[in-house]
C-alpha cells in the first residue's frame, strides 16, 4: 500500500513539474526527497527490534520463539491443540489401583520416595497373595526402561517414562525391588511407541524365558486369550468383563494399562510384533495424573479470550474426557451433557468435510495416534483457524511444522520435533502457551500503535515536499534531513514497545488474522495526523521564511516542527482506543525518555556546529521552540479528544465490547 501511495505522489509531482517546465535537475532532487521522506526508512528495524524484545519477554515466561515472526501469529490464535501428559496434566504418574484375578489391590502413598503400601479391602498384603498380582506387578517392573536414581539432594529422581516409573514405584512399594527382580536376565525388548501403544520385554528367568508386555487396552486386550488366577492356574478370559473394568477405572480419570506374559513351551522366541499374541491376561494397573492446576486457570483464560482449547491424546476416551471436565474444556456434548470424545478410529473414518466439522466442534480426541495431529491441523486450517499445535514425539513433526505455531516440549520432547516448531516450552506446561498467546497479543498491539504513530512522519513530509512543488517554493525538508528524521524518531519510537499491556486483553476475541494492521479507522486517522504534521511543517518554513530567515534556518525550523508534532502524538497512541488519562501519563517511564532522546537529538542537529555543517542546519532562536510545542500539544488533545468521542459513540451504538482487529483504534 505504502509503494502505491508512494509512486502515485512521485507521479503527481512529475506532471506538475513537467508542466511548470522545470530543469530535470530540480525535478530529481524533488523526486528523491519525496521517495526519502515517505519511506518509512526506520520501520524493518524497529519492528525486527519490537519482536526481538517480545521474544525476551516471552523467554523470561518459558517460551522460546524460534521463528520472529511466530511471535505476532502467536497473538492471532484461535485454536490451540495440546497433548493431555505432562502438558495439561502433572505427568508425575502414580499407581493407585491394581486389578488381578478379579480382586482389587490399592497403593497407599503418594511420590516416589514417600513409602505407601499394597493392601486389600484396607489391610496390608504381600504380593504373593495373589499369583496374578505378583505377575502384573513383576510385568510393569521388567518390561520397564525407566531407572530411579538417587540424586545428589538424596531424593529419588526419575530417568526416562513417568508411566514406567509409576510401575517401578508400584513394585518396589509391593516389595519388589531390585534384588528380588535379580534372578531375570532381560533378552530382548521392543521399545513403547504411541503408533503401537505396548512394550513388550524377553526374560530369562529361573524356570525358563518369559515375555512380558504392558499397554493399552485397544492394543492388548484382543491379543489376550486366557487369564492367570490367584492360585497360579490359568483359566478362561472373558474380554467384555475386562473392558467393563478398564472404563470403571478410566471414568475416574485414571491412566490403565494391561499386563500381561507369554510363557513359550519351547522357551525360544524371537521378540516381534507377531510374537506379542496369544497373551496370558494378568491384570489392570490404574494410575493417576491429576491434571495441574496453572493449566485449569489458563484453559478459562483461553476460552475468556474466544481461543478454543483442544485435548489431543493417545490415551483411553474415558480418561480423557474425565480429565478434560477436571479442565474445564468447552465443546461439543453428548445427550447426557458429557464431553464427547472423538477417538482416532472415528477419525480415520470420516470424509474431509466431516473431519473439518468435528475437528472444531469437539474439545476431546482419545487415541489418536501421531499421524492423525496433522489431519487435525489441516481440517483446523480449512476451516480458518490459526493454530498452536504442541508435540513431542518423531511423528509429530508433519503436524508440528504444518500448524500455524508448533510448540515442542522442551523437558520430554525429542531433538525433531524441537527443530519442527515455531515455539519451545521450557517447562512443557500448558499455561506458557496461554501466556505466551497473551504476550503476542500485547506485542502485535504495541507493534500496531508504533506504525500508527510513525506512519504520519513519512506521510507529513511527502506532503509538505507535494505542497513546496505545487506552490513552486524552495524545498522546506533537504533528503539527508528527512533520512536523519525518519531513522531517529523510528528509533526512539520504539519506547511504545515497553508500553504495559491494555486491560481486557485476554477478553477480546482474537484479532482475524487476514485483518490489515491498518483498518480504516486507523488510516483515516493516520492520514488526518499526516495532514497536520505537513501543514505544520510547511506553514512553519514559509512563515520563517517571511520572516527574512535563511533557508538553513527555516528548514531547521520545519524539521523540528515534524518531530515535535510527531513527539506530541508519540503519547497519544500510546492507546489506541484508551485516552491517556484513563491508562495514566506515567506508566510507561520509557515512552517519555523516548521522547527525551527525540528532542535531544534534535537539539543537537540545531546547535551543534558539525551537525549543521553535515545536515545543513543552522541554529534557531528559542521562541520557535514555543510555536512547535504548541502545535504538538494541539495534536495530542485532538488525538485525544477524537478517541474520547469514538468510545462515547460506539457505546451509543451498543457494541461497547471491546475491539476487535475489524474496528481497532478508531
Ligand atoms: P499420551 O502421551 O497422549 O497420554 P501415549 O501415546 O503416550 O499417550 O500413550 C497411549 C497409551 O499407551 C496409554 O493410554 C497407555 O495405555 C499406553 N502406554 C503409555 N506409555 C506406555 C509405556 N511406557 N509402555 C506401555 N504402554 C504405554
Ligand atoms: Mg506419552
Amino acid at each position: 500500500v505504502l509503494v502505491w501511495l508512494i509512486l502515485g505522489l512521485a507521479g503527481v509531482l512529475l506532471v506538475v513539474e513537467w508542466l511548470r517546465g522545470a530543469s530535470l535537475a530540480n525535478t530529481f532532487n524533488a523526486a528523491v526527497a519525496l521517495a526519502v521522506g515517505a519511506i518509512p526508512e526506520g520501520l524493518p528495524a524497529a519492528v525486527t527490534i519490537l519482536l526481538a524484545v517480545g521474544v525476551s519477554t516471552m523467554a523470561k515466561r518459558g517460551a522460546l520463539i524460534r521463528r520472529l515472526p511466530a511471535v505476532e501469529t502467536l497473538g492471532s490464535t484461535t485454536v490451540i491443540c495440546s497433548d493431555k501428559t505432562g502438558t495439561l496434566t502433572e505427568n508425575q504418574m502414580t499407581v493407585t489401583t491394581v486389578l488381578a484375578a478379579g480382586e482389587t489391590f490399592d497403593l497407599t502413598g503418594v511420590g516416589f520416595d514417600g513409602g505407601g503400601e499394597l493392601q486389600r479391602e484396607g489391610a496390608r498384603v504381600a504380593p504373593d497373595v495373589s499369583q496374578a498380582l505378583l505377575e502384573a506387578l513383576r510385568a510393569g517392573a521388567l518390561c520397564n526402561d525407566t531407572r530411579l536414581v538417587r540424586g545428589a539432594d538424596e531424593d529419588l529422581k526419575v530417568e526416562g517414562d513417568p508411566t514406567e516409573a509409576a510401575l517401578t514405584v508400584a513394585a518396589r512399594k509391593a516389595g519388589l525391588d531390585e534384588p528380588a527382580l535379580a534372578s531375570f536376565t532381560r533378552l530382548d525388548v521392543v521399545p513403547f511407541e504411541s503408533a503401537h501403544m505396548y512394550m513388550a520385554s524377553l526374560h530369562k528367568g529361573t524356570d525358563g524365558t518369559t515375555l512380558y508386555v504392558k499397554g493399552s487396552s485397544d492394543a492388548l486386550l484382543a491379543r489376550c486369550v486366557e487369564r492367570l488366577e490367584a492360585d497360579g492356574r490359568i483359566g478362561p478370559f472373558d474380554e467384555a468383563i475386562v473392558q467393563c473394568a478398564v472404563e470403571a477405572m478410566a471414568a475416574r480419570g485414571l491412566r490403565v494399562l494391561v499386563m500381561a506374559r507369554r510363557t513359550p513351551s519351547d522357551g525360544t522366541l524371537r521378540t516381534a510384533h507377531e510374537d506379542v499374541a496369544q497373551l496370558t491376561f494378568l491384570g489392570l494397573v490404574g494410575m493417576i495424573d491429576p491434571p495441574r492446576a496453572e493449566a485449569k486457570r489458563a484453559v478459562a483464560a483461553c476460552l475468556g479470550a474466544g481461543i478454543k482449547v483442544k485435548m489431543i491424546t493417545g490415551d483411553h476416551a474415558v480418561t480423557a474426557t474425565a480429565i478434560a471436565h477436571e479442565l474445564g474444556l468447552e465443546g461439543a456434548r453428548d445427550d447426557a451433557g458429557r464431553l464427547r470424545a472423538v477417538t482416532g478410529r472415528e477419525l480415520s473414518a470420516m470424509s474431509e468435510q466431516e473431519l473439518a466439522a468435528v475437528a472444531d466442534a469437539s474439545a476431546v480426541f482419545a487415541r489418536v495416534a501421531p499421524e492423525q495431529k496433522l489431519a487435525l491441523v489441516r481440517a483446523l486450517q480449512s476451516r480458518g483457524h490459526v493454530v498452536a499445535m504442541t508435540g513431542d514425539g518423531v511423528n509429530d513433526a508433519p503436524a508440528l511444522k504444518q500448524a500455524d505455531i508448533g510448540v515442542a516440549m522442551g523437558r520430554n520432547g525429542t531433538d525433531v520435533a524441537r527443530s519442527a516448531s515455531a515455539m519451545i516450552l521450557t517447562d512443557d506446561n500448558f499455561a506458557t502457551i496461554a501466556a505466551a498467546v497473551e504476550e503476542g497479543r500485547g506485542i502485535y498491539d504495541n507493534l500496531v500503535k508504533f506504525i500508527a504513530w510513525t506512519l504520519p512522519t513519512n506521510g507529513g513530509e511527502g506532503l509538505v515536499l507535494l505542497a513546496a512543488v505545487l506552490f513552486g517554493t524552495t524545498l522546506p525538508v533537504l533528503p539527508v534531513q528527512l533520512l536523519w528524521v525518519n531513522l531517529a524518531t523510528a528509533l526512539l519510537g520504539t519506547s511504545l514497545i515497553f508500553e504495559p499491556r491494555e486491560p481486557g486483553l485476554m477478553q477480546r476475541p482474537p484479532r482475524p488474522a487476514r485483518a490489515s494492521i491498518l483498518d480504516r479507522a486507523l488510516g483515516i486517522r493516520t492520514a488526518l495526523v499526516s495532514l497536520a504534521v505537513g501543514a505544520a511543517a510547511f506553514g512553519c518554513f514559509e512563515w520563517a521564511q517571511l520572516h527574512g530567515l535563511s533557508d538553513a534556518a527555516s528548514r531547521t525550523i520545519a524539521v523540528n516542527t515534524i518531530v515535535v508534532v510527531e513527539v506530541g502524538y508519540l503519547f497519544a497512541c500510546r492507546s489506541l482506543s484508551l485516552p491517556s488519562w484513563k491508562i495514566g501519563l506515567f506508566t510507561n517511564p520509557t515512552v517519555w525518555l523516548g521522547a527525551a532522546g527525540m528532542l535531544g537529538v534534535q537539539l543537537a542537529l540545531t546547535y551543534v556546529p558539525i551537525m549543521n555543517r553535515l545536515f545543513h542546519t543552522a541554529p534557531i532562536d528559542l521562541w520557535w521552540w514555543g510555536v512547535m510545542t504548541a502545535i504538538g500539544l494541539f495534536v495530542f488533545v485532538l488525538a485525544e479528544v477524537k478517541k474520547a468521542w469514538t468510545a462515547r459513540s460506539r457505546v451509543v451504538r451498543g457494541d461497547a465490547v471491546a475491539r476487535t482487529g475489524e474496528s481497532a483504534a478508531g
